[in-house]
């Protein structure tokens, strides 16, 4: 999967949400920022070699499409969705099967486009050395993470759910299910099958 291509998902994935599933997982990227200041106010020593001393390797002549995943651009763009149009700019640069330094480098030399506590997860927790200390912050960035993708895995038998609910009080008459499902309000859209996977 090209990043071209998890990045058109990701804004696929979002646009499909009802206003409340947004709110729902804009709440799950609002603690995963929360785990990833947490982390970052407790990894000075850990940073200290990336930033002194070895000036950010890990964004350079990378295979960035094995680094960054859907639900990292998932939660990039529920965050901060301002930066849509320069990523996808950014992504028509990518060469696939090829080591390059990060695209999402500002001015090719950086640092990151992102701001420090809206990163992808391997970018964030990912260390050297001297993360011995902060295991448990790392551990909860990559659970909080899990967690967005437990949302999507869990959206549509969720939908379904509250539909059959509705049904049951309601009438048919009066349910619907959100955009994208059979018999739904957008009904002719194609159901989006792989929304669970990465
Ligand atoms: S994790 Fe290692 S290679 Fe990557 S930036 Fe930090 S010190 Fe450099
Ligand atoms: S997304 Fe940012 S932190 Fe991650 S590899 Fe690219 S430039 Fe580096």
């Amino acid at each position: 999967m090209s990043l071209r291509y998890k990045l058109k998902k990701a804004r696929n994935l979002l646009s499909a949400l009802t206003p409340e599933e947004h709110a729902e997982l804009t709440g799950i990227c609002q603690t995963i920022r929360q785990s990833q200041e947490t982390l970052l106010q407790n990894a000075a020593t850990a940073m200290q070699q990336c930033l002194h001393n070895c000036e950010g390797l890990c964004c350079r002549n990378a295979r960035v499409d094995d680094i960054i995943g859907l639900w990292d651009l998932v939660y990039i763009l529920c965050l901060a969705p301002d930066l849509a149009d320069d990523m996808a700019l950014r992504v028509e640069l990518e060469k696939p099967f090829y080591s390059a330094d990060c695209m999402f480098l500002k001015e090719a030399a950086g640092p990151c486009i992102f701001a420090p506590a809206i990163r992808p997860e391997v970018c964030i927790t990912t260390f050297c050395s001297g993360d011995r200390s902060i295991q448990k912050q790392i551990r909860r960035v990559k659970r909080d993470f899990f967690k967005l993708h437990w949302f999507f895995l869990w959206r549509k038998p969720r939908a379904v759910r509250r539909y059959l609910q509705q049904v049951l009080k309601n009438g048919h008459g009066r349910a619907s299910l959100p955009a994208g499902y059979p018999h739904g309000a957008n009904s002719r859209q194609k159901p989006d099958h792989d929304s669970h996977r990465r």
